[in-house]
């Protein structure tokens, strides 16, 4: 197995999610500024949970991420949390985050 393209690959991915959140953030609704917003504020509150939904998920992903990073460290990378086997490659090209083997993933 080649770590290498696979911490590679995970370190970039890594980069494009901070930068994701930065926008996210920098994007941030003005709760104050809208006071007669009357038909617009379900609008608004559909705004502002979809952005926190995406801001969860992207942060949710920069966690996969960093944990699986933090395995290159330790050596256990590419292996199953589940049953300890390797993790096959075709499931680490698509997913190079993947916790668990395709057994595993099947019974879960
Ligand atoms: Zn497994």
């Amino acid at each position: 197995m080649d770590a290498e393209k696979y911490k590679k690959k995970l370190e970039e991915e890594k980069e494009e999610i901070k930068k994701q959140l930065e926008e996210t953030k920098s994007s941030s609704v003005d709760f104050g500024s809208d006071i007669d917003g009357g038909d617009e504020e379900s609008d608004e509150t559909e705004e502002i949970s979809a952005k926190f939904s995406l801001e969860q998920t992207l942060k949710d992903s920069l966690l996969n991420i960093e944990h699986a990073l933090s395995k290159f460290t330790d050596g256990s990378y590419g292996k199953c949390e589940e049953c300890a086997k390797e993790i096959e490659e075709n499931i680490l090209e698509v997913n190079p985050e993947s916790k668990f083997c395709k057994v595993c993933k099947a019974g879960m």
